[in-house]
């Protein structure tokens, strides 16, 4: 197991951590996701050791490896973890093989098994040809293949991730994720991914831990986080497309859209908003109960079906359909939403 315990960082008098709890399986493929400046990096250097927490403690296994209450740390190089950065930092003076060879070397491994180690990685991430290469001549996803090899080469049991695509193109990225998929599959360490990019969290992640202000917002399953949003901030920021959320005035155990005569039965009472999947909208060219008229702002295929969305004042309303329909940008259209939303939310956006 991996376990965040009320795990804390402050910088002078602001709380860039505060107080995670999490803890995963061994093997699993935790992603940490969240806006920029929400702690996911300090969080990770903590989990490297770089970073000592201000409170809380942090297992690997069966080792307590932080104790920020006591103010106790082991150190990087002590604790079984590696981390690849968003920069690579390769040193530019060594070799392919000599940037995988420097931490067996602080290891202190002999030299035939270093060697034989070198060889192992390197085939396993396909650069096997570039070992004698130098840092500046190879491309750049060739680097972050070079720093990969690196941080698995001792074997670490937890590997950490800081956005490591982000320097990368598209094209690259999506196949740079499905080999470090393969990757973790095949060697099986416990791994922690930070993203800001939400669809690489819910194709790569076996667990998903959205931040936001240094706080958890939701931990879970990306399924979880998809079905079950604990807040608009979660439902916003996962899932493609993003839910649609409509206001809405509720009394007397109804819950009605502004603006419109369409309204729910709603048991639960205060609440200011309603989730509805995309693939629960469904389109129409007739008037019906519970069809908003809107005006199509966009057409795009997704998977092999339609995303039609439009724009109604602040609202952003999409709806998914498998079936091509016959719209274009500006085509009137209603919207025809289903009887009960998926969920329900509060003023602070927090799922009722
Ligand atoms: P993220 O990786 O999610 O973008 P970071 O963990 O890098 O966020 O930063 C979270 C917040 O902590 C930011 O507001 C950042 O300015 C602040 N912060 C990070 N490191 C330091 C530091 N060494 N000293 C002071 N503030 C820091
Ligand atoms: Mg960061």
């Amino acid at each position: 197991m991996l376990e965040i315990q009320n795990l804390s960082k402050k910088f002078d008098d602001f709380t860039a951590v505060d107080r995670v709890n999490i803890s995963v399986p061994d093997g699993s493929f935790l992603v940490l996701l969240g806006p920029s400046g929400c702690g996911k990096t300090t969080l990770l250097r903590m989990l490297a050791g770089l970073e000592l927490p201000s409170a809380g403690q942090l297992i690997f296994g069966d080792q307590l490896v932080s104790d920020g209450d006591k103010g106790w740390n082991v150190d990087p190089a002590n604790r079984r973890s590696g981390l690849v950065f968003q920069s690579y930092a390769l040193w530019p003076h060594m070799s392919v093989r000599g940037n995988v060879d420097w931490p067996l070397k602080v290891a202190k491994m002999a030299k035939k098994d270093r060697v034989q180690r070198i060889d192992e990685v390197l085939k396993l991430l396909g650069i096997e040809k570039l070992a004698d290469r130098f840092p500046n001549e190879i491309s750049g996803g060739q680097q972050q293949r070079v720093a990969i090899a690196r941080t698995i080469a001792p074997r670490p049991e937890v590997l950490l991730f800081d956005e490591p695509l982000s320097n990368l193109d598209a094209k690259l990225r999506v196949e740079m994720r499905a080999e470090l998929m393969r990757l973790h599959r095949k060697i099986g360490a416990t791994s922690v991914y930070v993203t800001h990019d939400q669809i690489e969290a819910m194709t790569m992640a076996t667990h998903v831990a959205v931040m936001n202000e240094g706080k958890i917002e939701q931990f879970g399953t990306p399924e979880d986080l998809v079905q079950r949003p604990n807040s608009t901030f979660v439902a916003n920021f996962v899932g493609t497309p993003p839910a649609n959320i409509i206001p809405v005035i509720s009394m007397n155990g109804i819950a009605k859209i502004e603006n419109s005569d369409i309204q729910f039965k709603c048991e639960v009472p205060d609440v200011r908003s309603a989730m509805f999947r995309a693939e629960d909208i469904s389109l129409s060219q007739t008037a019906s109960k519970n069809a908003l008229a809107l005006e199509v702002s966009e057409v795009s295929g997704i998977a092999g079906r339609t995303m039609v969305t439009a724009l109604a004042g602040p609202l952003r309303l999409t709806s998914i359909v498998d079936e091509v329909p016959k719209l274009q940008v500006d085509d009137p259209v209603y919207f025809v939403l289903p009887d009960k939303p998926a969920c329900w939310f509060d003023q602070d956006g927090k799922r009722i």
